[in-house]
């Protein structure tokens, strides 16, 4: 059959941004945990590529809002302490975990299974009912990543064990049931494979060849520049080699940090500007996507954290995950980052 497709008329879908088709599809793989993934510009001509991005219907009572704290549990951070309150974290409702670790399984056989102990918070963003966090200015993005980084502090003192994953979920279409902007921390028993991956790739890269494989990468970004997004004086914004997403991007320190916990106010404020910066680009260029972000920050206890940078990856749901990433683990990217890092790099906020 006759491909109809011009050789030219490669676009992504929200919005028309044109993308230059690749020769062929290209196998690549995450410099720091080798993570593979097919960046196909093929993929592009398809039809009904794009995920809806569903809104959320607006509830008739919203829990988060300010003046419903009643149907919420008792906070566990407010920010002022005195007065209405700008950020609130409170226990989330219906926990995937909870509790104190159990050391003995329940066994039958090969199959073994313990509590899944643990802590799992709302942190939420803003007292009125808004549901991105790309409209809240700069100042107040700092505020609400002070809530996580004090939440994840206090809690990690209390129980060192646990390992605390902070994560956001924007719109229907990438997981939130929740309209009203926030992000979950979410402390668990275990380290998660993919974090362990990142810190075992980093201990290897630094018995190997003495270095910080995160220094590396960022420095090797840096002077090629074709994945930078954007830089300030303390971090740095590049779309990922190996983007498993169109226009994923990761957030780092320029410098060696391993606990996001550990941030100074002065950095606070700056992130507070980077982190406004990365979302109304994402909001502008992609016309308010549904979107996922995590942090990846090392565990208190891992010898390997001094080789480790903590970081935020930012994840663009266009795509959908279909029957051949949960096949293999393996996404397929139709927008190579170099064209994704471009793109957004001209987004003005
Ligand atoms: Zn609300
Ligand atoms: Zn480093
Ligand atoms: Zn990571």
């Amino acid at each position: 059959m006759k491909d109809e497709r011009l050789p030219n008329d490669c676009y992504f879908h929200v919005p028309r941004f044109r993308i230059a088709p690749l020769p062929r599809p290209q196998l690549r793989r995450d410099p720091i945990i080798d993570r593979p993934v097919i960046i196909s510009t093929d993929r592009l001509g398809r039809p009904q590529e794009l995920v809806t991005s569903s809104e959320l219907p607006r509830p008739t009572v919203c829990p988060f809002c300010a003046g419903n704290e009643r149907l919420t549990t008792e906070p566990t951070y407010v920010d002022p302490q005195q007065g209405p309150w700008r950020v609130r974290v409170v226990g989330n409702t219906f926990p995937a975990v909870r509790g104190a670790s159990d050391p003995l399984p329940e066994t039958a056989g090969l199959f073994h299974s313990v509590a899944a102990a643990g802590i799992h918070e709302v942190v939420i963003a803003c007292p009125q009912h808004e549901t991105s966090l790309s409209r809240l200015p700069a100042d107040h993005l700092a505020d609400f990543l002070r809530a996580l980084c004090a939440r994840m502090s206090s809690l990690l003192r209390d129980r060192p064990e646990l390992y605390p994953l902070i994560f956001n979920n924007h719109k229907a279409a990438a997981g939130a049931s929740m309209a009203h902007a926030h992000a979950q921390l979410l402390a668990l028993a275990v380290v998660p494979e993919l974090v362990q991956r990142e810190l075992d790739s980093a201990s290897r890269h630094r018995k190997l060849k003495d270095a910080c494989i995160f220094c590396d990468m960022i420095e090797h970004e840096q002077r090629d520049g074709a994945r930078l997004v954007l830089q300030s004086p303390r971090f740095i914004v590049l779309a990922p080699f190996a983007s498993r997403f169109p226009c994923e991007l990761w957030l780092l320190p320029r410098h060696h940090a391993c606990h996001f916990d550990k941030l100074s106010g002065i950095e606070l404020t700056e992130l507070g500007e980077v982190f406004h910066t990365v979302l109304n680009k994402l909001d502008r260029g992609l016309l308010d996507p549904p979107y996922n972000f995590v942090i990846h920050t090392a565990p208190r206890s891992a010898p390997e954290a001094d080789a480790f940078h903590w970081h935020i990856e930012f994840l663009p749901r266009l795509t959908g995950i279909a029957g051949f990433e949960f096949g293999t683990g393996i996404h397929i990217n139709p927008v190579p980052p170099e064209q994704a890092a471009e793109y957004l790099r001209g987004i003005r906020v």
